[in-house]
Protein backbone atom coordinates (compact mmCIF):
# COMPACT_ATOMS: atom_id res chain seq x y z
CA UNK A 1 0.00 0.00 0.00
CA UNK A 2 2.72 2.34 0.95
CA UNK A 3 5.05 1.33 -1.86
CA UNK A 4 1.84 1.98 -4.10
CA UNK A 5 0.83 5.62 -2.45
CA UNK A 6 4.83 6.17 -3.44
CA UNK A 7 4.53 5.35 -7.13
CA UNK A 8 1.37 7.19 -7.05
CA UNK A 9 2.84 10.45 -5.73
CA UNK A 10 5.49 9.60 -8.11
CA UNK A 11 3.69 9.55 -11.25
CA UNK A 12 1.72 12.80 -10.33
CA UNK A 13 4.71 14.68 -9.92
CA UNK A 14 5.94 13.13 -13.59
CA UNK A 15 2.70 14.21 -14.51
CA UNK A 16 3.58 17.83 -12.68
CA UNK A 17 6.71 18.06 -14.66
CA UNK A 18 5.44 16.84 -18.17
CA UNK A 19 2.45 19.71 -18.26
CA UNK A 20 3.30 22.52 -16.32
CA UNK A 21 0.17 24.62 -16.33
CA UNK A 22 0.19 27.57 -18.56
CA UNK A 23 1.60 30.83 -17.46
CA UNK A 24 -1.06 33.21 -15.97
CA UNK A 25 -0.62 36.55 -17.81
CA UNK A 26 0.25 38.87 -14.23
CA UNK A 27 -1.83 41.71 -14.05
CA UNK A 28 -1.45 44.11 -11.35
CA UNK A 29 -4.39 46.66 -10.89
CA UNK A 30 -4.04 49.82 -9.17
CA UNK A 31 -7.48 49.53 -7.92
CA UNK A 32 -10.26 46.92 -6.73
CA UNK A 33 -12.52 48.42 -9.43
CA UNK A 34 -10.53 47.77 -12.25
CA UNK A 35 -8.82 44.88 -10.36
CA UNK A 36 -12.26 43.14 -10.94
CA UNK A 37 -13.09 44.13 -14.47
CA UNK A 38 -9.45 42.85 -15.37
CA UNK A 39 -10.69 39.29 -13.62
CA UNK A 40 -13.68 39.62 -15.10
CA UNK A 41 -12.73 39.86 -18.43
CA UNK A 42 -9.35 37.57 -18.29
CA UNK A 43 -11.12 34.66 -15.99
CA UNK A 44 -8.57 32.03 -15.67
CA UNK A 45 -6.22 33.75 -18.15
CA UNK A 46 -5.13 36.01 -15.84
CA UNK A 47 -3.48 36.28 -12.41
CA UNK A 48 -4.21 39.76 -10.96
CA UNK A 49 -2.86 41.81 -7.82
CA UNK A 50 -4.46 44.63 -6.36
CA UNK A 51 -2.74 47.42 -4.67
CA UNK A 52 -5.08 49.96 -3.66
CA UNK A 53 -7.66 48.84 -0.50
CA UNK A 54 -11.63 49.95 -0.91
CA UNK A 55 -11.27 51.54 2.46
CA UNK A 56 -8.57 53.89 1.45
CA UNK A 57 -9.00 57.43 -0.01
CA UNK A 58 -7.36 56.53 -3.52
CA UNK A 59 -5.15 59.94 -2.83
CA UNK A 60 -3.39 58.47 -0.23
CA UNK A 61 -2.49 54.92 -0.85
CA UNK A 62 0.68 54.11 0.93
CA UNK A 63 3.90 52.64 -1.09
CA UNK A 64 4.58 49.76 -0.37
CA UNK A 65 7.60 48.13 -0.98
CA UNK A 66 5.86 44.73 -1.37
CA UNK A 67 4.54 45.73 -4.90
CA UNK A 68 7.62 47.03 -6.63
CA UNK A 69 8.51 43.36 -6.78
CA UNK A 70 5.47 42.36 -7.98
CA UNK A 71 5.13 45.13 -10.99
CA UNK A 72 8.97 44.07 -11.43
CA UNK A 73 7.18 41.02 -12.94
CA UNK A 74 4.39 42.42 -13.97
CA UNK A 75 3.19 41.24 -17.98
CA UNK A 76 0.36 44.40 -17.46
CA UNK A 77 -0.50 47.05 -15.54
CA UNK A 78 -4.15 48.15 -15.26
CA UNK A 79 -4.96 51.68 -13.94
CA UNK A 80 -8.10 53.65 -13.40
CA UNK A 81 -6.30 56.64 -15.12
CA UNK A 82 -6.58 60.38 -15.04
CA UNK A 83 -3.96 60.50 -12.51
CA UNK A 84 -6.00 58.88 -9.43
CA UNK A 85 -2.88 56.92 -8.94
CA UNK A 86 -0.72 59.87 -8.40
CA UNK A 87 0.25 58.85 -4.70
CA UNK A 88 1.80 55.37 -5.58
CA UNK A 89 2.15 54.13 -8.78
CA UNK A 90 4.50 56.88 -10.45
CA UNK A 91 6.51 56.28 -7.88
CA UNK A 92 6.31 52.55 -7.52
CA UNK A 93 6.68 51.93 -11.30
CA UNK A 94 10.12 54.15 -11.22
CA UNK A 95 11.67 52.00 -8.96
CA UNK A 96 10.21 48.67 -10.33
CA UNK A 97 12.41 48.88 -13.42
CA UNK A 98 10.21 47.26 -15.94
CA UNK A 99 9.94 48.94 -19.04
CA UNK A 100 6.91 46.73 -20.05
CA UNK A 101 4.30 48.77 -17.88
CA UNK A 102 5.47 52.17 -17.93
CA UNK A 103 3.20 54.40 -19.00
CA UNK A 104 4.73 54.10 -22.46
CA UNK A 105 5.13 50.85 -22.39
CA UNK A 106 2.53 47.84 -24.16
CA UNK A 107 1.71 46.85 -20.91
CA UNK A 108 0.33 49.68 -19.25
CA UNK A 109 -3.55 49.34 -19.35
CA UNK A 110 -5.48 52.95 -19.10
CA UNK A 111 -8.80 52.60 -18.41
CA UNK A 112 -9.90 55.75 -18.79
CA UNK A 113 -9.35 56.20 -22.44
CA UNK A 114 -12.60 56.34 -22.98
CA UNK A 115 -13.87 58.65 -20.45
CA UNK A 116 -14.77 61.98 -21.20
CA UNK A 117 -13.07 64.21 -18.11
CA UNK A 118 -15.54 66.60 -16.05
CA UNK A 119 -14.15 69.11 -14.11
CA UNK A 120 -11.02 69.87 -15.91
CA UNK A 121 -9.02 72.70 -13.79
CA UNK A 122 -7.82 75.75 -16.22
CA UNK A 123 -4.99 75.65 -14.47
CA UNK A 124 -2.64 73.12 -12.89
CA UNK A 125 -1.09 72.71 -9.66
CA UNK A 126 -0.71 70.17 -7.28
CA UNK A 127 1.33 72.56 -4.41
CA UNK A 128 -2.54 74.21 -3.76
CA UNK A 129 -4.28 71.30 -2.95
CA UNK A 130 -5.29 70.36 -6.38
CA UNK A 131 -5.51 66.62 -6.46
CA UNK A 132 -7.44 66.40 -10.00
CA UNK A 133 -5.57 68.29 -11.98
CA UNK A 134 -6.07 66.62 -15.40
CA UNK A 135 -9.95 66.60 -14.66
CA UNK A 136 -12.18 64.70 -12.19
CA UNK A 137 -10.53 60.47 -12.15
CA UNK A 138 -13.15 59.42 -10.13
CA UNK A 139 -15.31 58.14 -12.81
CA UNK A 140 -15.47 54.53 -11.98
CA UNK A 141 -18.68 55.38 -9.55
CA UNK A 142 -20.79 56.01 -12.93
CA UNK A 143 -21.30 52.28 -14.11
CA UNK A 144 -22.13 53.40 -17.94
CA UNK A 145 -18.51 55.20 -17.72
CA UNK A 146 -17.69 52.26 -15.74
CA UNK A 147 -18.13 49.70 -19.14
CA UNK A 148 -16.03 51.96 -21.35
CA UNK A 149 -13.22 51.67 -18.31
CA UNK A 150 -14.11 47.40 -19.43
CA UNK A 151 -13.67 48.02 -22.95
CA UNK A 152 -11.01 49.58 -22.42
CA UNK A 153 -9.35 46.98 -20.10
CA UNK A 154 -10.37 43.87 -22.70
CA UNK A 155 -8.67 45.90 -25.55
CA UNK A 156 -5.56 46.25 -23.26
CA UNK A 157 -5.16 42.42 -22.25
CA UNK A 158 -5.43 41.75 -26.42
CA UNK A 159 -2.53 43.64 -26.90
CA UNK A 160 -0.34 42.38 -23.99
CA UNK A 161 -1.25 39.14 -24.78
CA UNK A 162 -3.19 38.73 -28.54
CA UNK A 163 -3.76 34.65 -27.92
CA UNK A 164 -6.13 35.20 -25.39
CA UNK A 165 -8.31 37.47 -27.51
CA UNK A 166 -11.21 35.31 -27.71
CA UNK A 167 -11.07 35.32 -24.21
CA UNK A 168 -11.06 38.87 -23.51
CA UNK A 169 -13.70 39.28 -26.33
CA UNK A 170 -16.44 36.42 -24.32
CA UNK A 171 -15.08 38.11 -20.90
CA UNK A 172 -15.79 41.13 -21.67
CA UNK A 173 -19.07 40.73 -23.51
CA UNK A 174 -20.12 38.51 -20.46
CA UNK A 175 -19.22 41.51 -18.00
CA UNK A 176 -21.10 43.93 -20.47
CA UNK A 177 -24.09 42.07 -20.65
CA UNK A 178 -24.29 41.60 -16.90
CA UNK A 179 -23.60 45.34 -16.31
CA UNK A 180 -26.19 46.66 -18.67
CA UNK A 181 -28.40 44.54 -16.86
CA UNK A 182 -27.42 45.95 -13.67
CA UNK A 183 -27.68 49.67 -15.14
CA UNK A 184 -31.36 48.78 -16.01
CA UNK A 185 -32.26 48.12 -12.57
CA UNK A 186 -30.29 51.24 -11.16
CA UNK A 187 -32.12 53.46 -13.04
CA UNK A 188 -35.46 52.70 -11.33
CA UNK A 189 -33.32 52.46 -7.80
CA UNK A 190 -31.81 55.46 -7.96
CA UNK A 191 -34.87 57.23 -9.26
CA UNK A 192 -35.38 59.46 -6.00
CA UNK A 193 -31.97 60.72 -6.47
CA UNK A 194 -32.86 62.78 -9.31
CA UNK A 195 -32.85 66.79 -7.74
CA UNK A 196 -31.64 66.24 -4.45
CA UNK A 197 -29.12 68.92 -3.56
CA UNK A 198 -26.46 67.32 -2.04
CA UNK A 199 -22.73 67.83 -0.20
CA UNK A 200 -19.82 65.04 -0.30
CA UNK A 201 -17.21 64.79 1.52
CA UNK A 202 -14.95 64.93 -1.51
CA UNK A 203 -15.38 65.79 -4.82
CA UNK A 204 -16.07 62.53 -6.14
CA UNK A 205 -19.65 62.62 -7.10
CA UNK A 206 -19.53 64.61 -10.16
CA UNK A 207 -20.13 61.35 -12.82
CA UNK A 208 -22.29 59.87 -10.65
CA UNK A 209 -24.34 63.13 -10.19
CA UNK A 210 -24.21 63.28 -13.75
CA UNK A 211 -25.81 59.88 -13.93
CA UNK A 212 -28.79 59.90 -11.42
CA UNK A 213 -29.57 63.66 -11.15
CA UNK A 214 -28.00 64.51 -8.42
CA UNK A 215 -26.76 68.51 -7.53
CA UNK A 216 -23.52 68.74 -5.94
CA UNK A 217 -23.79 71.71 -3.57
CA UNK A 218 -20.09 71.76 -2.26
CA UNK A 219 -17.54 69.57 -0.43
CA UNK A 220 -17.29 69.28 3.36
CA UNK A 221 -13.39 69.45 2.04
CA UNK A 222 -11.99 73.14 1.50
CA UNK A 223 -11.17 71.68 -1.90
CA UNK A 224 -9.92 68.18 -3.05
CA UNK A 225 -7.17 67.24 -0.56
CA UNK A 226 -7.20 70.44 1.62
CA UNK A 227 -8.88 70.04 4.84
CA UNK A 228 -11.75 71.76 6.09
CA UNK A 229 -11.42 74.69 7.65
CA UNK A 230 -13.69 76.26 10.45
CA UNK A 231 -14.45 79.37 8.21
CA UNK A 232 -15.20 77.15 5.11
CA UNK A 233 -17.20 74.89 7.24
CA UNK A 234 -19.54 77.72 8.38
CA UNK A 235 -19.96 79.28 4.88
CA UNK A 236 -21.07 75.67 3.97
CA UNK A 237 -23.58 75.40 6.30
CA UNK A 238 -24.45 78.94 5.74
CA UNK A 239 -25.38 77.15 2.02
CA UNK A 240 -26.79 74.22 3.11
CA UNK A 241 -29.65 75.71 5.42
CA UNK A 242 -30.11 78.08 2.45
CA UNK A 243 -30.36 75.82 -0.26
CA UNK A 244 -32.16 73.03 2.02
CA UNK A 245 -29.84 70.64 1.63
CA UNK A 246 -31.02 67.51 3.14
CA UNK A 247 -28.00 64.83 2.26
CA UNK A 248 -24.20 64.74 3.16
CA UNK A 249 -22.28 61.99 1.29
CA UNK A 250 -19.16 60.65 3.50
CA UNK A 251 -16.88 58.67 1.67
CA UNK A 252 -15.89 55.64 3.77
CA UNK A 253 -12.23 56.73 3.33
CA UNK A 254 -13.23 59.92 5.20
CA UNK A 255 -13.68 60.42 8.91
CA UNK A 256 -17.52 60.51 9.84
CA UNK A 257 -17.53 62.53 12.94
CA UNK A 258 -17.63 65.74 10.45
CA UNK A 259 -19.60 64.54 8.40
CA UNK A 260 -22.26 63.40 11.51
CA UNK A 261 -21.47 67.07 12.81
CA UNK A 262 -22.25 69.01 9.20
CA UNK A 263 -25.61 66.79 9.22
CA UNK A 264 -26.81 67.73 12.52
CA UNK A 265 -26.30 71.70 12.31
CA UNK A 266 -28.47 71.56 8.96
CA UNK A 267 -30.71 68.86 9.46
CA UNK A 268 -29.46 66.08 6.74
CA UNK A 269 -29.36 62.46 6.80
CA UNK A 270 -25.39 60.93 5.93
CA UNK A 271 -25.23 58.30 3.55
CA UNK A 272 -21.89 56.48 3.61
CA UNK A 273 -20.80 55.12 0.06
CA UNK A 274 -17.52 53.96 -0.86
CA UNK A 275 -15.35 55.70 -3.88
CA UNK A 276 -13.45 52.07 -4.69
CA UNK A 277 -15.18 48.57 -4.77
CA UNK A 278 -14.50 46.33 -1.52
CA UNK A 279 -14.69 50.09 1.09
CA UNK A 280 -18.32 49.09 2.12
CA UNK A 281 -19.46 45.18 3.53
CA UNK A 282 -19.77 42.85 0.54
CA UNK A 283 -18.87 45.01 -2.31
CA UNK A 284 -15.18 43.70 -3.67
CA UNK A 285 -17.11 43.64 -7.10
CA UNK A 286 -17.51 46.46 -8.99
CA UNK A 287 -21.11 45.70 -9.24
CA UNK A 288 -21.61 44.81 -5.63
CA UNK A 289 -20.05 48.20 -5.07
CA UNK A 290 -22.03 50.30 -7.24
CA UNK A 291 -25.50 48.60 -6.08
CA UNK A 292 -24.24 49.45 -2.43
CA UNK A 293 -23.32 53.07 -3.22
CA UNK A 294 -26.43 53.39 -4.75
CA UNK A 295 -29.03 51.58 -1.84
CA UNK A 296 -26.70 54.00 0.89
CA UNK A 297 -27.94 56.89 -0.71
CA UNK A 298 -31.53 56.10 -2.21
CA UNK A 299 -32.01 55.29 2.06
CA UNK A 300 -30.42 58.26 3.52
CA UNK A 301 -33.07 60.66 1.22
CA UNK A 302 -35.64 58.51 1.86
CA UNK A 303 -35.30 58.93 5.46
CA UNK A 304 -34.27 62.63 4.83
CA UNK A 305 -36.64 65.02 6.52
CA UNK A 306 -39.46 66.55 4.02
CA UNK A 307 -38.49 64.17 1.39
ZN1 LIG B 1 -10.31 62.91 -5.83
Amino acid sequence: MASQLASLAFAALLLGTAQPAAALLRVVASTPDVADMAQQIGGDRIEVVTIAQGSQDPHKVPVKPSFVTKLNRADAVVVNGLGLEHAFLPALLEVASNPKVLPTGPGYIDASIYIQPLEVPSSQNRSQGELHPLGNPHFSLDPVRGKAMAKAIAEGLTRVDPPGAERYQSGLAHFETLLDAKIAEWEQLAAPLRGVKAVSYHQDLVYLADRYGLQMVDTIETKPGVPATPGHLEQLIDTMKREQVKLVIREVAYEMPLAQTVAERTGAQVATISAMAGGLPGTAGYVESIEANLKALVAAVRAAPGQ
